[in-house]
């Protein structure tokens, strides 16, 4: 084990044993940097959801780009133009200077080379979606895939008509759910499962028919865990429902339940050696945030069905002996890159497919051995990758991510603001960009907060012609016809903020990706694992110390819950 400091934030961080090996095997130098900064600069090249309105330049079909049209260098195609043969990558090849940095010409090669508008895959009427796949009918949601009517979402998977929630699998009909599975008719209910009609509940498991309840298994019409009449649960139901300020009023006494509730130092499944946060099937890794179905895996998060990696984000399907990736699918033997599909042995490129040995290119596809998107012979390409990595070494930006100036985004664009908040000034000063046009209109409104009605009974469907404003950034928004008709469908009252704040308030909801050192706070007796009255058991947890919340063990937590 080693330690070091951050040449960015200069805060002491590890590097593991384990680490020193893997670093060996993928031949690269340590990192300069902490893992946060680390996740953060990768991150910072990831805009997931900041659209704007822009003309395909290739076809001048109007269309919606995660590239604003008058700040980007390089020019934007749309979907179809970006995957024609009305052009070449090819013609973009620059020979390599060996008197000038490498970065600085990859980055003359960024600003040549077309980039595609959205990342979207099969889908139908789904215009204003990214990074998503799969989808039909979908609006503004972003990282889904197989989702069908389904509006204002990150992380969805498998869902149907359910807006406004995050990390939800397999689900239909819910509305302001976090992190549920397999759940039915559920709203605003955070970490349920397989359950149905739960209204503001925490962590239930085959449940039905409950309001305010925390920690439930196997309950059915219960208000605050405690059993009532199917009708008394309807009639608090409507209660509720039926105005925006009690609404209010649920949110704010569903903050103090959880609050005062038991939870586990982790929400982690059948993991094994393993820490981190949201994690499922886990083996053998550090540092693992929303990722399922790894080994021999740290320093991830957004990843799934993975192997023997680190330093990944949004990182999917059998990839194995990668490093310091973000956005891949399948593949293997990647470096320091982003949106490499199904490569292996590449290092230093950006949006490259189905590809094989490729140093610093950009959308190839269907290639190798090549440089700055120029084709070598075989021993030549070698030749040139080490005489280039020779010079990345003497420069030392070798074996460290782009640098942050090197993001086509700003920084508030991207998913970095979402795990690593950072101010203007802040983020300028460490060498990222920064968008200073704001999306979006203000002041335009033509209903006053004042006006909207509390209670979703006596709104029409003329709400689809009117512009409201956020009561938090004042952002101007409006209600979709599909989504007032949700609305009605699920007696909902409509909501007083816009998208972008109602998903910045959900993400606030979830624990932040950072791990303390922390003990099991279990007093019951007779518990199998205590030695004396108190548990002894310590651990890594995403729950600060200074929450109210009590944080058990994998072992009292199962005796207690489960
Ligand atoms: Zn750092
Ligand atoms: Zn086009
Ligand atoms: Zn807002
Ligand atoms: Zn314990
Ligand atoms: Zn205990």
């Amino acid at each position: 084990m080693q330690t070091k400091n951050c040449t960015t934030c200069e805060k002491e961080f590890v590097i593991r044993d384990e680490d020193i090996i893997f670093y060996e095997q993928m031949k690269s130098p340590h990192p300069l940097y902490c893992p946060d900064c680390r996740m953060q600069r990768r991150l910072a090249f990831r805009n997931e959801r900041t659209l704007y309105k822009r003309p395909c330049d290739l076809c001048n079909t109007d269309g919606v780009s995660i590239y604003p049209p008058a700040t980007t260098p390089f020019p934007v195609y749309c979907h179809t133009c970006w995957w024609s043969d009305k052009w070449d990558p090819r013609d973009f090849a620059m020979d390599y200077d060996s008197s000038r940095p490498f970065l600085e010409q990859f980055k003359e090669l960024q600003a040549k080379v077309p980039r595609i508008a959205l990342l979207v895959i099969d889908s139908v009427r789904c215009d204003y979606t990214n990074n998503a796949g799969e989808n039909k009918d979908c609006y503004l949601i972003f990282a889904a895939e197989n989702n069908e009517d389904c509006m204002y979402g990150r992380l969805v998977q498998r869902c149907k008509t359910s807006n406004d929630c995050a990390f939800i699998y397999d689900s239909e009909l819910c509305y302001e759910c976090i992190d549920c599975r397999q759940c039915f008719k559920c709203m605003y209910s955070e970490q349920c499962q397989s359950s149905s009609d739960l209204l503001f509940c925490y962590n239930m498991r085959d449940s039905q028919n409950c309001i305010l309840c925390t920690n439930g298994r196997h309950m059915s019409n219960a208000i605050l865990n405690v059993k009532y009449s199917k009708e008394e649960f309807e009639k608090k139901k409507n209660e509720i429902l039926s105005s925006f300020e009690n609404i209010e009023e649920a949110k704010k006494q569903f903050e103090e339940l959880k609050n005062q509730s038991i939870v586990k130092y982790a929400f982690q499944n059948k993991c094994n050696d393993a820490t981190g946060d949201y994690m499922y099937n886990c083996h053998e890794g550090v540092r693992l945030f929303d990722t399922s179905d790894a080994k021999n895996c740290s320093y991830m998060a957004d990843s799934m069905d993975v192997k023997d990696s680190m330093d990944c984000n949004n990182f999917y399907i059998k990839c194995e002996f990668e490093y310091d990736m973000m956005g891949v699918l399948g593949g293997s033997k990647n470096k320091h890159g982003f949106y490499v599909m199904w490569c292996t042995n590449t290092e230093y490129c950006d949006s490259c497919y189905t590809s094989n040995d490729l140093f610093g290119c950009i959308r190839l596809n269907k290639e190798s051995y090549s440089i700055l998107n120029k084709k070598y012979e075989k021993e030549e390409y070698f030749k040139l990758r080490d005489q280039i990595i020779d010079s990345m070494k003497a420069d030392g930006s070798y074996g460290q991510f782009f640098p942050p100036d090197m993001s086509p985004f700003g920084y508030n664009e991207t998913l970095a603001k979402e795990y690593f908040k950072m101010e203007r000034d802040v983020a300028l000063d460490k060498g990222f960009r920064w968008q200073e046009k704001n999306t979006g209109t203000f002041g335009k409104e033509t209903m006053p907060e004042n006006t909207i009605p509390s209670s979703i009974a006596t709104v029409t469907d003329a709400i689809t012609s009117e512009i409201l404003a956020c009561n938090e950034c004042g952002k101007n928004y409006k209600i979709t016809r599909p989504e007032f008709e949700f609305y009605k469908r699920m007696n909902l009252p409509l909501p007083h903020k816009d998208f972008e704040c109602r998903h910045q308030a959900r993400m606030a909801k979830r624990n932040p990706r950072k791990l303390y050192p922390g003990k099991c706070m279990c007093e019951i007796e007779n518990h199998l694992n205590h030695t004396g009255t108190k548990c002894e058991e310590s651990f890594q947890t995403s729950y600060s110390p200074d929450r109210k919340e009590i944080v058990y063990c994998e072992s009292c937590y199962n005796q207690e819950i489960a």
